[in-house]
């Protein structure tokens, strides 16, 4: 919006609310015109693309620059936009995106439902993937790497069943490793921009490790290898972001 016709609609607004403003006194007079103006223009858009936390080549060999590019700048920021155009009771709510997300129920508008979970989806799968790869074996230590052994045998197996529950999503969707309703760790798996923390998830829970498998987050590398991209996958998890999220009360 130009200046000009945020300054007009602001008058015109004010001048309009000007009988229930003019019952009120004082700070009181004022502080209910700046909610009044808040309300009616806003201040700037409700969501905003968060920036990568890393440079887009910083996951070569094994996410590509220019998936990166596209994936953050076009896809995630079409979540953004479409997010800032729908209106919807929940979007509106001062509460973190998470909170948000646990709102989403069946009677949510899919406008909503999808480009909520895309954005709060794809912001959190940056983070979980770790910049500037090394040969080191990519390992998770710490309290989740017990829990991962105890419940699993073997980092290994761990390994094997999440990559097998990955590859067998039909069509587009996400696979996570969660801390049930049970407090116990699981593997699953949700459709379209759908996550753990929605209630139309089939398992709820608090997400620990987010796995995007759509197409869009590795074809221009992988083309149809989806089993090579969860493959390589594996070196650029940020095991330090998944033990901060494990440990999260
Ligand atoms: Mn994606």
């Amino acid at each position: 919006m130009s200046d000009n016709r945020r300054e007009f609609l602001k008058k015109s607004a004010l001048l309009g609310l000007g009988s229930i403003a003019g019952s009120l006194l004082g700070e009181t007079k004022i502080n209910a015109l700046n909610t009044v103006e808040t309300n009616l223009l806003g201040t700037e858009p409700a969501f905003t693309l968060p920036p990568l936390p890393y440079a887009y080549d910083a996951l070569e060999p094994f996410i590509d620059k220019q998936t990166m590019e596209i994936h953050h700048d076009k896809h995630h920021k079409a979540y953004i936009d479409k997010l800032n155009g729908a209106d919807n009771n929940i979007l509106k709510l001062t509460v973190s995106d998470e909170q948000k997300c646990k709102m989403v129920s069946a009677d949510t508008p899919a406008l909503v439902r999808n480009n909520l979970g895309g954005h709060f989806n794809h912001s959190l799968f940056w983070q979980l993937l770790k910049p500037n790869p090394t040969q080191a074996p990519n390992l998770p230590a710490s309290k989740l790497a017990e829990a991962v052994n105890q419940q699993y045998k073997s980092f290994d197996d761990f390994k094997r069943e999440f990559s097998d529950k990955a590859l067998k999503i039909f069509g587009s969707g996400w696979c996570w490793l969660i801390i049930d309703e049970t407090k116990k760790l699981r593997i699953t798996t949700t459709a379209n921009q759908d996550n753990p923390l929605m209630q139309v998830a089939a398992d709820k829970g608090q997400i620990v490790l987010a796995l995007d498998v759509w197409e869009h987050a590795y074809y221009l590398k992988y083309q149809n290898k989806r089993a090579d991209y969860i493959n390589n996958w594996w070196n650029i998890v940020n095991w330090q972001k998944a033990e901060e999220l494990f440990s999260a009360k």
